[in-house]
């Protein structure tokens, strides 16, 4: 027995500002309150259905096989791989920062021949020395909107100059922060995650393959859960309107993402873009104002995710626990070798407001004080 129940201080008002999750949209969050569905109901199968229409126009692709897949962003990662890498496929990965070095691992596990293409962090992803990294190579990677660092990525640049590789993109900070045309950029292959700039809680990993990445797939991946193949009829009505079953899916959570989807797309895709845009700035204009300096280079920084250096002789730790202790409210600590030398700041989804910037100013203002 713990000491205090679920419906108590603390877990009741926390204020979740860090690289995610962030605090779902209301609509997400009684969604899950909702009377669960069967995985086979007719009802939920329309929902699965107009989840994943809404996912494709969220990422401007009409790729059949969009689907949120049930588990988290990585399996969205590990997806990608196990589907496309034979065994000394040749994968460019473009290295900028944690999830670049995420990809690398997970691709080697899956028997390519990896080059790595390192960056310094806190700076976006140079298209010509990825492009020119390898001639003929199978799968070019690339994280859009890197959370380890606060960097933009250019996704469209990468896609133009791909020659005969397949794009793949981490798009799992920027869905639903940021615009993406997944079609048009030229992107084959793309995953994300529920908890970010979608607001939801996680456990989802939204997915998307084209035809033509489809087409040059590991017939038979050494994954059972994640063999694109077998969750054909799970999720896509490849298979002419058949369901069929491959696992339990995870409805509430399916419902969920719906809810979030509605409600984005009441408030409106660019409209949602230009909150999450005007929230960033806001928060990264008053922390300049407070003297702080910002991590990301100038021109490719996140508005969704803020990277602020720790200022010299700060505790970085003792400040996040004094804004947790005080206000309720999480902001995050860096990575690797930047963990006590960055702070993360997530303005993401339903978080995205001036309100909040201003909040976390304050907040902040208070905790160096
Ligand atoms: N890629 C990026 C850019 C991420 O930010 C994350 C999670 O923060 C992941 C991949 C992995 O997603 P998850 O933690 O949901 O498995």
């Amino acid at each position: 027995m713990t000491e205090n129940s679920v419906f108590e201080s603390p877990i009741v008002g926390r204020q979740l500002f860090g690289p995610g999750p962030c605090n779902p949209y209301p609509e997400a969050h009684l969604a899950l309150s909702l009377p669960l569905l069967g995985h086979l109901d007719p009802a939920f199968i329309d929902a699965m259905d107009a989840t994943s229409e809404m996912l494709r126009q969220v990422w401007g692709t009409r790729n059949q096989r969009t689907l949120p897949l049930s588990a988290t962003g990585s399996a969205g990662m590990e997806a990608a791989f196990v589907n496309t890498v034979h065994a000394g496929d040749v994968v460019v990965v473009a290295v900028n920062g944690l999830f670049g070095e995420r990809m690398v691992d997970v691709a080697a596990r899956h028997g390519a021949e990896v080059i790595a293409v390192e960056h310094e962090y806190g700076t976006p992803v140079d298209v010509e020395r990825v492009i020119t990294a390898h001639p003929n190579p199978k799968i070019i990677a690339a994280v859009h909107a890197e959370t380890s660092t606060g960097v933009v990525s250019d996704i469209q640049a990468l896609g133009e100059n791909k020659g005969d590789a397949l794009l793949l993109a981490d798009c799992v900070t920027s869905i639903g922060g940021m615009e993406m045309q997944l079609d048009d950029w030229g992107v084959d292959l793309a995953y994300a995650g529920s908890q970010k700039c979608l607001g939801v809680a996680p456990g989802l990993a939204p997915f998307t393959i084209s035809d033509q990445a489809f087409e040059r797939r590991v017939e038979k991946p050494s994954n059972w859960y994640l063999d694109l193949n077998l969750l054909g009829g799970y999720a896509t009505g490849t298979t002419g309107g058949r369901r069929t079953y491959h696992h339990t899916a995870p409805t509430g959570m399916v419902v969920s993402l719906k809810a979030a989807l509605e409600r984005i797309f009441a408030e409106g895709l660019q409209n949602v873009y230009a909150r999450h845009a005007a929230a960033g700035q806001a928060l990264q204009d008053g922390l300049e104002a407070m003297g702080l300096t910002l991590f990301a280079e100038e021109g490719s920084r996140l508005a969704q995710l803020t990277t602020v250096n720790v200022p010299e002789g700060v505790d970085s730790a003792a400040v996040r626990h004094y804004l947790m202790s005080k206000y309720n409210l999480e902001i995050g600590a860096g990575t690797g070798a930047y963990a006590a030398k960055i702070w993360r700041i997530g303005m993401m989804g339903h978080n995205a407001t001036d309100a909040n910037a201003n909040l976390l100013l304050a907040a902040l203002k208070d905790a160096l004080n």
